[in-house]
């Protein structure tokens, strides 16, 4: 599904048939979960296949990179380049890529000496699918951003998301919502979260959650059309019987949510904001002129 005899990958400065590439099993990336990465979208535009925001999203890799004690010596121009590159490599256009840095063998807890780069990219779909979501409220929180840094994009901390969404799946949700460790509504395993109630959005301030490139893409989208939104710590009480909701994530995009904890949102999801927003994200991704027939 990611990769077939035909694709090439990037490591280490080499471009490789990805059946071929192999990396150390003595990496610490392995062992405890200390490597960083990123996931990022291109679509192919009106002027060309353009990667959506690749410069926060490798400036974020170099920061976790740094907060982790990761020596990535690359520069972010650098990275870019090399993500057109393995587009084209691949033919891809309306692509998913994955960057990973990984790091040398290193058994004991200390930094890495040497820390890999590995980039490849596949056709990816919606991660949730193009369907509306029914989620329930996790019974795991995302990590005490003093336990961790939070915002930053770390290998370790998707086994925290992955109790989640198995969960979930278990009880027969589509996805999981996240609280933080003082109980107010945090993230998806992969997704920032948007409510609506009466004409305003609300969203979880940074602090406790990665702090999306969507969400903030969706931020000065309202901004530009006048959509209030508050950033503000609330419950899961204040979501349910809320008019509407939605996950927003690169791989996500714009998902809405029909119900949390099987009682369902009032607005059907058509007549939401976050309705508006799904296209109206899809427009800026695709760098077309937004007129106002959206709303
Ligand atoms: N929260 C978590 C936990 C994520 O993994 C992601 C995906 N990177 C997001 C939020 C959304 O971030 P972005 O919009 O930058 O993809």
């Amino acid at each position: 599904m990611y990769y077939n005899e035909h694709s090439i990958l990037y490591l280490d400065g080499q471009w490789l048939k990805a059946e071929t590439a192999q990396i150390s099993p003595y990496s610490q990336t392995l062992h405890y979960g200390n490597g960083v990465f990123e996931g990022i979208r291109a679509y192919l535009t009106t002027s060309g296949v353009r990667i959506f925001k690749a410069e926060e999203h490798f400036e974020r890799l170099l920061y976790s990179a740094r907060k982790m004690h990761i020596p990535l010596t690359y520069t972010l121009e650098e990275m870019t380049e090399l993500a057109y590159l393995l587009l084209e490599k691949n033919e891809l256009e309306d692509a998913y890529i994955r960057p990973l840095v990984y790091t040398s063998p290193n058994m004991s807890l200390t930094p890495p000496d040497k820390a890999h780069l590995f980039m490849c990219a596949w056709k990816w779909g919606k991660l949730l699918g193009d369907k509306t979501v029914d989620v329930m409220t996790s019974s795991f929180c995302r990590p005490h951003p003093k336990s961790c840094f939070v915002e930053a994009k770390v290998v370790g901390h998707y086994t925290n998301s992955i109790l989640a969404t198995t969960e979930a799946k278990a009880k027969n949700f589509d996805e999981a919502l996240l609280l933080d460790v003082d109980g107010y509504v945090a993230e998806g395993p992969g997704a920032n979260f948007f409510y609506e109630k009466d004409d305003v959005l609300y969203t979880p301030p940074t602090g406790n959650i990665l702090p999306g490139i969507t969400r903030s893409t969706v931020l000065q989208i309202c901004k530009r059309i006048g959509i209030r939104v508050e950033e503000k710590r609330f419950r899961t009480e204040d979501v349910h019987h809320a008019d509407g909701a939605f996950f927003v994530g690169t791989a996500a995009e714009v998902t809405g949510i029909a119900s949390l904890d099987r009682i369902p949102f009032r607005k059907k999801w058509e007549n939401t904001l976050g309705h508006s927003l799904q296209m109206l994200y899809k427009a800026e991704v695709l760098n077309e002129v937004v007129t106002n027939s959206y709303l």
